[in-house]
Order: structure tokens, then sequence, then C-alpha cells
């Protein structure tokens, strides 16, 4: 067996974007070999009895990246695509996002391959509810905190935080974030990676002299993330030309009617029926003529074969990893301004802290507290982005690598190798 199972084209990429920012901050080469593999990563067996009484055995992930400068954080992803390889980076992702923002969090992620949408209530409950049993041991609230990720919602966190509180006999609301309020939830945790998303593009609109009053924008995913961002951008009076979901896109230029959008999709939890606009590809949103594009579904979407037709001035990375490493030069040449995935969506682990913070505290928050202090730290995070990015002459990508890797890498030098 090779004794780098968790590679794969995807975390490749994660390891070469930690490479490149490296080099530029000259790392110290012990600790660049430290970082770029996961601290830790389970593979757990999930036998889920079905509605047809069979026991079927899902492959479940948990992969923890690093955890120096606090408990390891991350989101659970229920897709057919999950692997170890796709986790692998998405934890090594969630260590940069919370350094660079400032949390004194660490990164994980995980997953189970399935797709949620062939699952019956009853299929989901019990799968997630073994899920957890599988990896309890190795997540706690000062361990390592899950959250919702692509095909998990606050029904599956509060179905998790119920398992675990059940094993250790009390409940424990501060082992999971994104819970429905009514059981420790935070107030704004389900709007606060989309609603981050048009926080940090209202700053690179402002930065670039841009009225977004007269802006148009297209959207992949309509999701938790891709969904939110719609909604708030057209709050602010941008005009939504296109969008889409894993059944395909919508297009319309003269403006597609967002509340109508948000509604089927509330119901049918799909835009497949859709009957506003024209049908377009899903790939296709992607190359439409417009302002602001917003990747908010999977990873390497705007690769090297479409980044050339690109045709929006600013792209806001909803997703995590949608830009592969080529795509990137391509943009760069293009100068369309990229506001990288470990800030552009940042606010959806901001919000987690803020409620791991309140549920330790037993304290709650007004939903304006909330969005006040997450846009604080976005609009701040944005700017030492910009900051680092002018300064070293770098890539937005880079900056916000640069500022997260060398603060995860100060931190394990002050603490020392432990032999
Ligand atoms: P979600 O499950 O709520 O929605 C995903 C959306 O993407 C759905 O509309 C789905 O139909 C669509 N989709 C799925 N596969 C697709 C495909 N192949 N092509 C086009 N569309 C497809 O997921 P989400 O929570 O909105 O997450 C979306 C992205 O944002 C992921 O990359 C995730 O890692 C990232 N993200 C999510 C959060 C969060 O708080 N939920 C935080 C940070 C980053």
């Amino acid at each position: 067996m090779s004794a780098e199972e968790w590679r794969n084209s995807t975390s490749d990429m994660a390891v070469q974007q930690f490479d490149i920012a490296a080099a530029k901050l000259n790392l110290d080469a012990n600790v660049a070999s430290r970082l770029r593999r996961p601290a830790r990563a389970l593979i757990v067996s999930v036998p889920t009895r079905m509605d047809n009484g069979r026991v079927h055995v899902f492959t479940g992930y948990r992969v923890q990246h690093n955890d120096v400068l606090g408990p390891f954080k991350g989101g659970i992803r229920y897709h057919p695509a999950v692997n170890l390889g796709e986790v692998s980076a998405l934890a090594m992702w969630m260590t940069w996002k919370c350094s660079l923002v400032g949390l004194p969090l660490g990164g994980a992620k995980g997953g189970v391959a399935c797709d949620p949408a062939e699952l019956s209530r009853h299929e989901l409950q019990s799968m997630t509810r073994r899920y957890t049993a599988e990896i309890l041991n190795f997540i706690g609230p000062e361990i390592d905190i899950p959250a919702p990720d692509m095909g998990t919602n606050e029904q599956v966190m509060a179905w998790i935080m119920d398992t675990f509180s059940q094993h250790k006999g009390h409940a424990v609301p501060e082992i999971v974030t994104g819970k429905p309020v009514d059981i420790g939830g935070t107030l704004g945790r389900r709007e606060a990676t989309g609603r981050g998303v048009v926080y940090t593009i209202i700053e690179a609109a402002k930065h670039l002299s841009i009225d977004l009053a007269r802006c148009t924008a297209a959207v992949q995913g309509f999701g938790n993330v891709g969904s939110v961002a719609v909604k708030e951008l057209a709050n602010i009076g941008v005009k939504i030309i296109g969008v889409s979901d894993r059944t395909g896109g919508f297009y319309d230029p003269k403006g597609l009617p967002v509340e109508k959008l948000l509604e089927l999709a509330d119901k049918y939890h799909s835009l497949e029926n859709c009957p506003y606009g024209q049908k377009i590809s899903n790939a296709g949103v992607l190359e439409l003529k417009c302002d602001i594009l917003v990747p908010a579904a999977m990873e390497m979407q705007i690769t090297k074969e479409n980044a050339g037709r690109l045709q929006c001035r600013i792209l806001a990375e909803g997703a995590n990893g949608p830009t592969t490493l080529e795509a990137d030069t391509i943009l760069k040449e293009r100068e369309i301004f990229l506001i990288p995935d470990i800030l552009a969506n940042a606010g959806g682990v901001v919000v987690s802290y803020f409620e791991w913070v309140q549920d330790l505290q037993n304290f709650f928050w007004t939903e304006q507290e909330v969005n006040q202090k997450l846009r604080d730290i976005l609009v701040r995070a944005f700017h030492e982005v910009l900051h680092m990015s002018q300064r070293e002459r770098v890539d937005m990508r880079s900056a916000a690598l640069m500022i997260g890797i060398d603060r995860v890498a100060r931190a394990m030098l002050w603490r020392g190798l432990y032999a």
C-alpha cells in the first residue's frame, strides 16, 4: 500500500496550491512536509438498514488535517462522488480558511459516499446515526466539531447531535454547528456562507469601482450557498441572469425572478421544472456574459478548457476548489478579479464558530449581532488578502493561502515537535 492513500487529483490540487504559497513564503521545510498531509484520516463502514429490509454498507470518511490553532472544524458532505482524496483536500482548505479569518480552529472534513436524494428520510436518519457512531471517538466539542456541507442540512446536524448526546448521556449541542435554532443553533448560520460571499463581492466591487446596482450575476449551484448568494445579490440590486443546479441551468438576460426560483427550490429541492428563462447546460452558466460569477456547487468546474471562455469581471468562489491550477493561470492573464474560496465562502465557518461559542457559554446573540460580527471579520480578511496580494505582487488565491498558512506555521514552530 502506498503511504499516501489520501492522494487523488483533488488533494493533489490542494497540495500544489499549498506548495505555490509555501514557496512564496519561504516556509520552513519541516513544517511544509507535515502540512502537506492530514493528521488523521478515518474510513468507516456505515451499515444501514434500507426500507426494503436489506442492509446497505455505505463508506464514510472523516479527515482531520491540522489542529495547531484549535479543535478540528469542518463540514460533512453527502454526495455520490465523496472519496478520501476529496475529503482530504477539503480538510486542508478548512485549515487555511479558519486561520485566514483568525478563528481558533483547525481544519477537518467528513463525508459519506451516497446520493441523499435517493434515500428516504428514514434511511437518511439511520445512515447519519450510524456514521456518527462510527466516528464518535474522534469527534467532540473540544476535539472536532462537524457542520453541514453539500447534501447535508440542519436536520442531519440535529441527528448527529442527538446520537452523540445519547452516547454521552446528556445534551451536547456544541458537538455540531449548523443545527436548528430550537436545539442550540445560531441565528444566521443557514444564510452565513452565501451572505459572506456577497459581503466579499461588495468589497471587491468597491476596490474595482464597480457599481453593483448596474451589475449582472450568474450562479452555479442553487443549494445552501448558491440560493442565498442569489437572494443577497438580488437584495443589493444585482440582476441575476443565470442559475443552475445538478439538473441544468436557466438563463434570462432580462433577469430571472429570484423569489419564484427560491420558492421552487424550497418546494421541490431542485430547479428541474423551472418554467423561467431559457434552458441551458449547467456548464453553460459559467460562460454567460455577466459581471459576477459565483460557482457554488462542486470542485474543478473552471478548468483550462473553459477558463478562456469566462466572461465575468469578478469570480467569487462560493464552492470549495471550483478552479483548477491551470485555470487560475488563465484567469490571472485575463485579469478576472478572483475572490478565492477560503475567503469568499468563509462566512459559514465564521458563524459556525459563533454558534460553538454561544453553545459553550449558553448565551445567545441576536441575528443582527451575528451578521455584524460576520461582516467585520470578512471585510477585515478581504483587505488583508488584497493588501498581501498588492504588497507581494501575487494573485488573490496565493495571498489568501500565504496568510492562512503562515499563521498555522508560526503556531507549529511555537509549539514545537513532540518527539
Ligand atoms: P447543497 O447541497 O446545499 O447544494 C449544492 C447545489 O449544487 C445544489 O443545487 C445541487 O443541485 C448543485 N449541484 C450538485 N452537483 C452539481 C453538479 N455536478 N453541477 C452543478 N450543480 C451541482 O450544498 P452547499 O452547502 O450549497 O455547498 C455548495 C458548495 O459550497 C460546496 O463546494 C461546499 O463545499 C461549499 N461550501 C458550503 C458551505 C456551507 O456552509 N454549506 C460552506 C463553505 C463552502
